[in-house]
């Protein structure tokens, strides 16, 4: 049964998991592109002939959602809204022999790294001249920017090396090149991101160059915000800290995952960290930067936490007062090490302590949130929506942090702009304020 006429050449392209993922969905949406393919991202319209899935194999809920994806559209293309669909990402890389058993309607199955194989198999070119280019997916004034692939920490409960291979830096002038296409295309932020940003350099420079590669890209005519995700507190390079004091196109802003709040679940967990070194690295990082906004990862119910354990890190959720906090409930990973430990903590265990750790991360958001009436911030317009102008602060990354709400009555503000706000009022997640 066709009900509509499919485009030919039009691709409809579906990112699952993580900024990374779509990163990697606009690299090859550029290159199609390049190729003369009409793209969409996430198409409502569904006139797309062609149907390709950037799938994410993290954890259990994360794979799922993937699975549950490929399903749907593998019943579009058995009803004929679909003539080609294929598959790639994570999951693919992950389980391709199953997925090929299993689902055996997608045409094909690609890895992590087959951009130039999926390509061959549309009968297009892998443009070598675009590294890099991509079509942005986010409002055209920020964007992700990724400066390495892969990871090569051995992180007990994580499948991502097994999915994204080893640590591949990305050299500083391709991304400088990246960065002014960007910016030339009206990117203002950067979010910098990779597994782990922090080890950045160590196999093209021989030492953790971060530090530089910041310093560059705040070289770049039109970018105006750098902000700084996935650092691994382990050999933290210190010299980060003086450029984010120093350079006032950092912001002052720090995404940390920690993972856990007891030096005993960090060792079973291998994350090469006590807790002692932990709290003596936010509290140097808080002297350096005051006022700089650390958001963290934790992770509730690794195989041996037990409710001592779990108190333990709930106190130390408290007493170190995150700006920005998310928690995962432990998914027990084939091919990982921790699979060889005994999942012993009950799903609905695992789901209370995560429960109880957001539910006091909100209050604590919540008082901080109230720090802020009075003061005037600087603020990136974001969108329009219902009868609010909205947008963040350096201290908010975009979809996962605080918003802040102008009332479209009070004043205009054009997104993709800067304004000056003041707060006036505050919610647990959300700044309300006039333009000044
Ligand atoms: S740093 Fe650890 S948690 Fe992060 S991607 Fe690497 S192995 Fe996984």
């Amino acid at each position: 049964m066709k009900t509509k006429t499919l485009k030919k050449n039009k691709v409809n392209v579906v990112t699952l998991g993580c900024s990374k993922n779509l990163f990697d969905s606009e690299v090859l949406m550029a290159q199609l592109k390049a190729n003369k393919f009409e793209v969409e991202h996430e198409s409502m319209v569904d006139d797309s002939s062609i149907v390709i899935i950037n799938t994410c194999g993290f954890i259990d809920n994360a794979k799922q959602e993937s699975i549950d994806t490929i399903l749907r559209y593998a019943d579009a293309k058995k009803e004929g809204q679909v003539d080609k669909l294929y598959v790639t990402g994570c999951l693919s890389e992950r389980y391709k022999d199953d997925l090929e058993t299993e689902i055996p309607e997608v045409d094909a199955y690609f890895g992590t790294r087959e951009l130039p194989r999926l390509l061959k198999t549309l009968k297009a070119d892998y443009k070598h001249e675009l590294v890099g280019e991509r079509l942005l997916t986010t409002p055209s004034h920020y964007a992700y920017f990724k400066i390495a692939e892969g990871c090569d920490r051995p992180c007990a409960f994580c499948a991502i090396p097994l999915m994204r291979g080893k640590h591949v830096s990305t050299p500083i002038e391709d991304l400088v090149k990246h960065a002014e296409a960007l910016a030339a295309q009206g990117v203002k932020e950067l979010m910098l991101i990779a597994q782990d940003l922090t080890y950045y350099g160590l196999d093209i420079y021989k030492k953790r160059n971060l530090a530089e590669l910041i310093e560059r890209l705040s070289e770049v005519d039109g970018i105006e915000w750098i902000r700084l995700h996935y650092a691994f507190p382990a050999g933290f390079p210190r010299d980060v800290l003086d450029v984010m004091k120093n350079n006032p196109k950092v912001c002052n802003y720090l995404d940390m995952p920690l993972q856990h709040g007891t030096t005993k679940m960090l060792q079973a967990m291998r994350r090469g960290i006590t807790r002692e070194k932990t709290d003596a690295l936010i509290q140097e990082i808080r002297e350096k930067i005051p006022g700089v906004a650390i958001r963290t990862t934790l992770i509730a119910g690794f195989p041996g936490e037990t409710e001592e354990d779990f108190q333990e890190m709930y106190d130390w959720v408290e007493q170190s007062r995150f700006d920005r906090l998310g928690i995962f409930t432990y998914s027990h990973e084939e091919n990982t090490h921790a699979y060889s430990y005994e999942d012993d903590v009950p799903d609905q265990v695992k789901r209370e302590r995560a429960d109880a750790i957001m539910e006091l991360q909100s209050g604590i958001s919540y008082e901080l949130n109230q720090e802020k009436i009075g003061k005037t911030l600087r603020v990136l317009f974001d969108r329009v929506e219902g009868d609010y102008f909205i947008g963040r602060t350096e201290f908010d990354s975009p979809e996962v942090d605080n918003e802040v709400l102008v009332k479209k009555a009070d004043g205009y503000v054009r997104i993709g702009d800067f304004a000056e706000v003041k707060i006036t009022h505050a919610e647990h997640y959300e700044l309300f304020g006039v333009l000044v």
